[in-house]
């Protein structure tokens, strides 16, 4: 029978699930016979994939393929322990299971079975306990892993899915051009082999035909919202001498710098509006790549606008801003949600007619209520906080300026291509000179009275120094780990040295304040939990101390060691944990060994595994079910080119025949502007 439409037959419809198992399936999002099918397995025990007795690594999950050669006398205590003995020559290995006999009874001396478990045990005999197993005979099979709630098994999900796919047949989804272009197997086939591969080659198959239909979507949706006409600028600019800014700056351009203004200057003299990303790891100098071209703006007679994510960062762009730039005679204002009713007309007014020729503000408050002379320039720092729904609201203002995205977050090239669809990219690559990496350290908790004389030290010498503590123990809020933490260093070491405290619950005006007692110098060691600022410069402040470590991503790790080594003298970050596990390890050394961002995100990706990337959602695209779009790089590129095929005749996808296309479109986006 054919299941025209398995998005609103109820999962109830499916042989064997009852109301019960229907509200268990409820909690993983399951509501529907297409929710079931396309719940794709997290992972696969791969029975291929054997270790001998002997090579089975210490307590972590392996296949061991073994010839039963005995089973012992159960033993019937408060559980009743069921063992056998295995071998495969190299050693052997006695196999427990804990009150289910069914295993056991499978079991026959004489025959090879593979044993899927952690093999524990000693020397003389390896243990493996409550394996799953297989028959040798059938070791090709990949067997799925469910993403399960309490009451369900992976068994119970397989036996379900194979009763919604045995003797349904599921509408195709893409067609038949696209399948034979592409080589992908069927949607119908696809599903049975994601779920039930016989071979790795099938997985493969499966996965590639289902991944292709996600990011083939993705990308129809990300073009087709895009494809706007190219609109002429109304704000086109003039070759104009930079000079007098470079030769006011305290300091030299790097090469990369300079590079990236004179993309821009370029996109700044064509007729369509500059759209692009300046992508620079923490410290590379973003700023005074975004002065220059407020400048170029300025000295064309038009006006620019750099918003920023928070007030804090707000006003310290302001500051620089206008050290960099006022004594060439351009007038720079800031307009915050601090300022009375009264200073914010004023602001406002002087926007308004002109006087003003860079505003620098919270993106609320620029893009609300204010209105320019004669805007040229948008720069938005910061800016993967914000979604694709965002972005297009953004572009779309004004009468078409130059927008200019400034990002910290590094990420692949190609991947960049797809989030931020057709914007051009200008990558700051180097770091300015004389900076002196930052030295990283390793530590467990037995050395905090020592660290905290080396920021006693420094408070002493006049530097400051950052501690982060996420501290999130039980029951012990945000806010009172960070109170408390506090506390106890006022009471004991840091008696007499003037410290700040940042956290997640306190309102935005007192955490200004605190930011700019730090900034200032007053505060010389700020005490943080996580909310501490991306883009903070303080250069002053040399010393970034991160406790519990291990609860943070490497990426996250190399944001906040960014807010130290930003002036010349030597600085340090400590990383706290006394994790021991080899995860924890292996990202601490490579913090310790590397100080490359895109390096780090890499390795990020990495050490967390495919799916459990720096989330689609965090760059504000659909949430993905199979497809993972920073290791399926190639297939993202093959999709691109399917996509841009079918738009170049349909730019908006609004013909009939595209009509299911755009139904898939929709449905991928609809969580993503909801939210
Ligand atoms: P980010 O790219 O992280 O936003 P910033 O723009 O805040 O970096 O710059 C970090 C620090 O480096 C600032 O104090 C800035 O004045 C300084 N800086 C920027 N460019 C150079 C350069 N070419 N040489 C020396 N210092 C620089
Ligand atoms: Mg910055």
């Amino acid at each position: 029978m054919l299941i025209k439409d398995p998005k609103s037959t109820d999962v109830c419809y499916v042989k064997g699930i009852g109301e019960k198992r229907a509200k268990m399936l409820n909690k993983l999002g399951i509501y529907t016979v297409y929710d079931l099918v396309t719940h794709y397995p997290r992972g696969y025990i791969d029975f291929n994939d054997t270790v001998t007795v002997e090579d089975a690594p210490q307590d972590t999950y392996c296949v061991v393929k073994a010839k039963v050669i005995g089973k012992l006398a159960p033993y019937h205590g408060k559980i009743a322990v069921y063992r056998a003995l295995v071998s495969d020559g190299t050693g052997d290995m006695l196999v427990v299971f804990f009150n289910t006999i069914y295993s056991f009874q499978r079991l026959k001396v004489g025959e090879e079975y593979c044993f899927y478990g952690k093999a524990g045990g000693n020397f003389i005999r390896r243990e493996m306990n409550s394996p799953i197993i297989i028959e040798a005979e059938k070791s090709g099979t990949l067997l799925p892993r469910y993403n399960l709630t309490h009451g369900l098994t992976h068994n119970m999900m397989s036996v379900y899915i194979r009763n919604a796919l045995s003797g349904n047949v599921f509408a195709e989804r893409l067609s038949e051009d696209i399948m034979a272009e592409n080589r992908l197997l069927g949607f119908n086939d696809a599903l049975r082999m994601i779920h039930f591969p016989r071979t790795v080659g099938e997985y493969e198959l499966a996965k590639r035909r289902l991944t292709f239909e996600e990011l083939f979507i993705l990308q129809l949706g990300l073009r087709s919202m895009k494809n706007r006409k190219k609109r002429l600028t109304g704000a086109s600019m003039k070759r104009k001498s930079l000079a007098p800014y470079f030769e006011s700056l305290p300091f030299e351009l790097t090469g990369a710098q300079k590079r990236a203004i004179g993309e821009c200057v370029k996109d700044m003299t064509g007729s369509a509006p500059m759209n692009r990303l300046l992508q620079g790891d923490v410290g590379s100098g973003k700023t005074a790549v975004a002065a220059a071209l407020c400048y170029f703006a300025y000295l064309n007679g038009m006006q620019s606008t750099l918003m920023a994510p928070t007030e804090i960062l707000a006003a310290q762009h302001h500051k620089t801003l206008s050290e960099f730039l006022e004594p060439l005679g351009v007038k720079v204002v800031l307009l915050t949600g601090s300022a009375t009713a009264a200073q914010k007309k004023k602001i406002r007014g002087e926007i308004a007619l002109g006087e003003a020729d860079i505003a620098v503000g919270t993106q609320a408050l620029i893009q609300k209520d204010t209105v320019f002379s004669n805007l040229g320039l948008v720069i938005a720092d910061e800016q993967h906080r914000f979604g694709v729904g965002q972005r297009a609201a953004l572009s779309d203002k004004g009468k078409d300026p130059h927008t200019l995205i400034m990002s910290a977050t590094p990420i692949p090239r190609t991947l960049g291509m797809i989030i931020y669809g057709d914007l051009d990219i200008s990558t700051l690559d180097e770091m300015p000179k004389g900076r002196l990496p930052v030295r990283t350290y390793g530590v467990d908790s037995s050395y905090h009275e020592r660290l905290y004389r080396f920021v006693l030290k420094y408070a002493q010498n006049g530097f400051q120094s950052y501690i982060v503590c996420p501290l999130v123990e039980e029951g012990v809020s945000e806010k009172t780990g960070a109170v408390q933490y506090l506390e106890h260093l006022q009471k004991t070491c840091l008696k007499d040295v003037p410290t700040g405290l940042l956290h997640g619950k306190m309102k935005q005006s007192d955490k200004d304040e605190v930011m700019r007692r730090f900034k200032s110098g007053e505060y010389k060691v700020l005490v943080s939990t996580t909310v501490i600022e991306v883009g903070v410069d303080v250069p002053n402040a040399v010393v970034m101390i991160i406790e519990n470590a291990e609860q943070f991503g490497l990426s996250q790790l190399h944001q906040l060691r960014g807010r130290v080594g930003r002036g010349s003298e030597q600085s340090h970050c400590i990383l706290v944990t006394d994790s021991k596990s080899d995860f924890t390890k292996a990202r601490i050394d490579t913090m310790i060994k590397t100080s490359d961002g895109f390096e780090i995100a890499n390795e990020d990706l990495k050490l967390r595994g495919p799916g459990d990337f720096f989330g689609s959602k965090q760059h504000g695209l659909p949430p993905l079910k199979i497809a993972d779009i920073c290791t399926d790089l190639a297939i993202l590129d093959e999709t691109r080119i399917a996509a841009e095929k079918v738009l170049k005749d349909d730019p908006r996808l609004a013909s009939a025949h595209n009509a299911e296309l755009k139904a898939m479109v929709d449905e991928l986006f609809s969580d993503c502007f909801s939210a």
